[in-house]
């Protein structure tokens, strides 16, 4: 046997090995996480009007996507209870649809962490979503405005979060909400209408909970200000604030003498 032979032999015998002690899976795992990205595109913010929130103010929802009218109203219910006296006005902006061109822009395609397919998911930068939400906030007269979208979307701004549930961008008073990983048949089980709406809203809350609170996080896991990487946090926490983030509130509250 030549030399070449032996080693080649060799080598025929680590690879064996190597696919037995699951490599494969640990590589699998690693490219679930780190996904596949192409390079985000920016997406300019332009804002006219940009200036600091006064309270009392006026609240827009858009909905990106087809959602049933109840979550509106049941949005607005839970958002009068939390944030009492902080809205003069919450309105409902109805469903809007990216024209194609800007639909097709800064796309990311990351597997989905669930699917044993290996399928992959579009995914949307939270920039394209701001410019929109801008667009039709000065359009609006709205003070502040927020997104709910089917779209998964990933962060403009930081590349550590794959797949968020919802972003804030204070400077900017929008915030978006991504209801695509809310819903349980994004986990492979049974439809559940009323645990989704509800996850909905909590990150509602949430997002809008940034915009007046600011873009800390709280520590406390059953706070609705508590960030949530997967949707077990979200289930976990309540759509209330604790009672330091409640604390948090009275202090703008008083500020704004309302
Ligand atoms: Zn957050
Ligand atoms: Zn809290």
């Amino acid at each position: 046997m030549s030399r070449v032979q032996k080693y080649q032999r060799k080598i025929k015998k680590y690879l064996s090995k190597l696919s037995k002690i699951k490599f494969r899976d640990k590589l699998d795992n690693l490219i679930l996480r780190i996904g596949i990205s192409s390079p985000p595109i920016e997406f300019d913010l332009v804002d006219t009007h940009v200036r600091e929130l006064i309270f009392p103010c006026n609240l827009g929802v858009l909905f990106c996507g087809k959602f049933e009218n109840t979550l509106f109203e049941k949005a607005r219910n839970e958002l009068d209870k939390i944030f009492d006296s902080f809205f003069y006005h919450v309105s409902n902006l109805g469903e809007f649809k990216f024209p194609i061109d800007v639909l097709s822009r800064g796309i990311k395609k990351e597997f989905k962490e669930v699917d044993k397919t290996k399928k992959k998911l579009e995914m949307h930068p939270t920039n394209k979503f701001y410019q929109i939400l801008i667009n039709n906030r000065i359009k609006n007269k709205l003070d502040m405005i927020l997104a709910i979208t089917d779209l998964p979307i990933y962060s403009s701004s930081n590349n550590d979060i794959i797949f968020l549930f919802g972003e804030a961008n204070l400077k900017h008073r929008s915030c978006v909400v991504s209801s695509l990983k809310l819903k349980e048949k994004f986990y492979n089980r049974a439809k559940n209408k009323n645990l989704f709406e509800w996850r909905v809203i909590k990150e509602i809350i949430h997002e809008i909970g940034h915009l007046i609170l600011g873009l800390e996080h709280c520590a406390n896991n059953s706070c609705v200000m508590r960030f949530s990487r997967e949707i077990e946090e979200i289930d976990v926490k309540s759509i209330k604030l604790c009672e330091e983030c409640n604390l948090k509130l009275k202090k703008v509250r008083k500020s704004f003498n309302i």
